[in-house]
C-alpha cells in the first residue's frame, strides 16, 4: 500500500507502508461498518453497532513512528514558552478541582511540554508524567521541577496498582492502537475513587459534512489519529472499565491555533456551549470539535 503525500500532516515526504492491518470495532468488537471518509488512503469507518469511528486498515504498531517523524520537537515549544495558561488547561484544571478537590497523586500520560502539569502546581497534587519526547521531558524538568517524568509509551512504563488518585490523557487516546486495553491498563494504576479524565478530538461530524462541503478546512489526521470518540462512545468505554458517574464536556480550543483560528473555533463551539449550559450539561452537540470525558473508578 502506498500512502499519498499529505498536505496537512507534518509528514512531508511520500512513503510506503508495507504492513497494515484490518481491525474490527475496538469498543464492541463487531465488524459491520460504513465508510465515513477517506484520508491518505485510510478508511475512516463508523461501526454500525455502537457508533465508534475508527481508521482501518491501520498501520501496524512498528510502522506508526513514520507518521510522527519530526513532529513534536519544534512545534510546541514556542507556544509553551509564552507560559500563559490556555483555555484548555484552565478548563481541565477546573474539572480536576471540581471532581477531586482534595488533590492527591496525579499522573498526566503523554504530558508533552508540561503545560497541564504546570497549571496544577498551586493545587494539592503531587505531579507525575509520562512522555516519549526527550526534548519535552527536558523542558518539563526546567519549567515544572516538582514533577517526576517517566520516559516511554504507556506500554513501556510501570506503576504499582493504585498508585494515583487522578490520571489524565490529553490528546493521547486517539493515537493508541487499542484504546480498550489502554484504559484497562491505566485503570489499574488508579486507586478506588480515583478520577480518570480524557480529552480527545471529536471530528467525525465534520468529516460527514465534508462529503458535501469538501472545502471544509478540517482533517481527521489519519493515521496518526486512529479513533474519533463521541460523547456516547467514550463514556461507554469508561463504564465498561469500571468507572461511574461518567460525564462529557465540550473541550476548549488550544491557544496555539492563533487568534483567528481561536475565534473561528469559539464561533463553532459557541452554540454548543450555550445549549450545553441550557440543558445543565447534558447535551453535547455534534460540532464540539473536542470533548473531555471524566469518571470515577468504582472497582
Ligand atoms: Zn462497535
Amino acid at each position: 500500500m502506498e500512502v499519498k503525500r499529505s498536505f496537512y500532516t507534518t509528514v512531508n515526504h511520500p512513503f510506503e507502508i508495507d504492513r497494515v492491518e484490518e481491525v474490527a470495532c475496538n469498543l464492541c468488537e463487531r465488524d459491520r461498518y460504513r465508510v465515513t471518509g477517506i484520508e491518505l488512503d485510510f478508511e475512516i469507518r463508523t461501526c454500525l453497532n455502537c457508533g465508534l469511528v475508527y481508521v482501518s486498515p491501520q498501520p501496524c504498531a512498528d510502522e506508526l513512528p513514520v507518521f510522527y517523524a519530526g513532529m513534536y520537537a519544534d512545534r510546541e515549544v514556542e507556544t509553551v514558552n509564552a507560559r500563559s495558561l490556555g483555555h484548555v488547561e484552565r478548563h481541565l484544571r477546573s474539572i480536576v478541582s471540581r471532581r477531586r478537590p482534595e488533590g492527591g497523586r496525579l499522573l498526566d500520560i503523554g504530558c508533552g511540554y508540561g503545560r497541564f502539569l504546570g497549571s496544577l502546581v498551586d493545587l494539592p497534587w503531587s505531579l507525575t508524567g509520562t512522555e516519549i519526547s526527550e526534548t519535552a521531558i527536558a523542558h518539563v524538568g526546567e519549567t515544572v521541577p516538582s514533577a517526576t517524568i517517566h520516559h516511554g509509551l504507556i506500554e513501556d512504563v510501570e506503576f504499582e496498582d493504585g498508585s494515583f488518585d487522578a490520571i489524565t490523557l490529553i490528546a493521547v487516546l486517539e493515537h493508541v492502537k487499542d484504546p480498550k486495553a489502554t484504559i484497562a491498563r491505566i485503570a489499574q494504576w488508579l486507586a478506588p475513587g480515583g478520577l480518570l479524565l480524557i480529552q480527545v478530538p471529536y471530528i467525525a461530524p465534520f468529516i460527514r459534512v465534508k462529503r458535501v462541503l469538501p472545502f471544509l478546512p478540517i482533517h481527521f489526521e489519519a493515521p496518526r489519529h486512529l479513533y474519533d470518540f463521541s460523547p456516547r462512545t467514550l463514556p461507554r468505554y469508561l463504564k465498561e472499565a469500571g468507572f461511574d458517574d461518567n460525564r462529557a464536556d465540550i473541550a476548549r480550543p488550544y491557544s496555539s491555533v492563533g487568534p483567528l483560528g481561536e475565534l473561528l473555533i469559539w464561533g463553532v463551539k459557541a452554540p454548543g456551549l450555550a445549549l450545553n449550559a441550557l440543558t445543565g450539561g447534558r447535551y453535547i452537540y455534534p460540532f464540539a470539535s473536542a470533548i473531555a470525558v471524566h469518571g470515577i473508578k468504582t472497582r
